[in-house]
């Protein structure tokens, strides 16, 4: 699976090397990359929904970022830290039957590309990192809010390579920005070469050992939301940015409020590049989904999201959440379907492209196309097979068909003879 999608300055790409999906944002200016990745382990979320936002929401205007938005997307499905043992450990040596195997070699690959000048590994961690033990939640074994190197320095002359230095400088600038008190930030050097043999075995350490700048950025565990977990990861990588001299604008203003509201959008699916659902607020369960038997296409506008099959179940995720299940209906998919559809919304005739939204105040009717049948998820003509032609409002639809809670978003759906075609989701205002 490949898609590369090309702007005009800013190349954006994203790339599944088979298992290991990496989003290139890149200019032409120069070759200084910063790689950022998260969800090494899957009960951290803090870190790959910080990766998912930085994918969505940031503009890279000068030099690259490259992400990887989930690097353990079986363990993230589960919310939990590594379903096939601690990832965070095979970095070192890994067993050729290491389930982790093919991602832990796809991702030492990439860290190892001559482009990469340095890379942030994401996480959430227990407590807070205090020098003084304060406690069970405040001592030097926790590990949250803290700026983490694996030594003071790499190679003399190695760009980036003043690993103390740095992550000074990135916790000193996060410390002006805190929410509360007790949520500053600290550079922990776990001093791995000569003190931490768990350590040699991480993601980081294998980094530096060939002489690449990494870091570790362990937001606390014990914070109380996922915004305040992403609100510092992200004044992070923009310090990381600032020093690397990677420009950037992003699409909201980076606090708290603005974070919980962009964490809870969860996107759209699309299916086979036919079928269109929105994710937010959609129900637990929906049924009837005309999808073919094998094969399916499943596009999501979200990087956390993922499909798992089970049981003729498709569970749809965004991250760790669950967010709906899909029974499905198989049909063979017609081959020549239109593009788009005339609709007459509140009196206006408009072209709606095929599996896209629109929306309606108080009635719709979907203009006939000859040889193909509409059908109306949710109404019912108890004389007409097919629902082109009528005009429709809110209260003709019944509640149990909507795709959202609310009872506000229908599918329209379109057949040639036996074979599904393409649908319309309407929207009532
Ligand atoms: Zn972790």
């Amino acid at each position: 699976m490949k898609h590369i999608l090309t702007l005009c300055f800013l190349s954006f790409s994203i790339l599944f090397a088979s298992n290991v999906q990496l989003i290139k944002k890149e200019n032409p200016d120069s070759n200084t990359t910063l790689l950022v990745i998260g969800g090494i382990h899957g009960n951290e979320p803090g870190g790959y929904f910080t990766a998912s936002i930085l994918s969505q929401h940031y503009n890279i205007t000068s030099k690259n970022l490259w992400i990887v938005p989930n690097l353990n997307r079986d363990s993230i499905l589960q919310n939990e830290r590594g379903i096939y043992g601690d990832m965070n450990r095979k970095f070192l040596s890994i067993k050729n039957n290491d389930p982790d195997k093919t991602i832990v070699d796809e991702i030492k690959k990439i860290i190892l590309e001559p482009k990469v000048s340095l890379v942030v590994n994401l996480h959430d961690g227990h407590g807070f990192y205090r020098k003084k033990n304060q406690g069970s939640i405040f001592n030097p074994n926790a590990w949250g809010q803290t700026c983490v190197i694996d030594q003071c320095q790499l190679k003399q002359n190695q760009i980036f390579g003043n690993l103390n230095d740095i992550a000074l400088n990135v916790k000193n600038n996060i410390n002006q920005r805190l929410l509360a008190k007790h949520h500053k930030f600290d550079v922990k050097n776990t001093q791995t070469k000569y003190d931490d043999e768990q350590m040699q075995l991480s993601l980081t350490y294998f980094a530096v050992t060939h002489n690449k700048p990494a870091f570790a950025i362990e937001t606390s565990k014990n914070l109380s939301s996922l915004s305040q977990k992403v609100f510092y990861q992200l004044l992070a990588i923009e310090e990381y940015m600032k020093i690397m001299g990677i420009t950037y604008k992003r699409d909201f203003t980076l606090n708290e409020k603005e974070l919980a509201k962009i964490l809870k959008n969860y996107g759209t699916l699309t299916i086979n590049h036919n079928f269109l659902l929105d994710l937010n607020n959609i129900k637990k369960i929906l049924r009837f989904i005309p999808i073919k038997s094998a094969s399916n296409d499943f596009k999501f506008s979200h990087s956390l999201g993922e499909i798992k099959e089970s049981k003729g179940v498709y569970k749809v995720y965004i991250g760790n959440k669950l967010i709906t299940k899909l029974k499905p209906q198989y049909f063979k998919i017609s081959s020549n379907c239109p593009e788009s559809f005339i609709v007459e919304v509140d009196g206006k005739q408009i072209p709606i492209e095929k599996a896209s939204k629109f929306f309606v105040h108080d009635d719709f009717k979907v203009l006939g196309i000859k040889g193909y049948r509409v059908n109306i998820i949710g109404y019912s003509s108890p004389h007409k097979t097919d629902e082109s032609g009528l005009v429709i409002r809110k209260k003709d639809m019944n509640k149990l068909y909507s795709i959202d809670k609310n009872g506000s978003i229908y599918r329209i759906e379109f057949y040639k003879e036996d074979k599904f075609c393409t649908m319309l989701l309407v929207q009532f205002k």
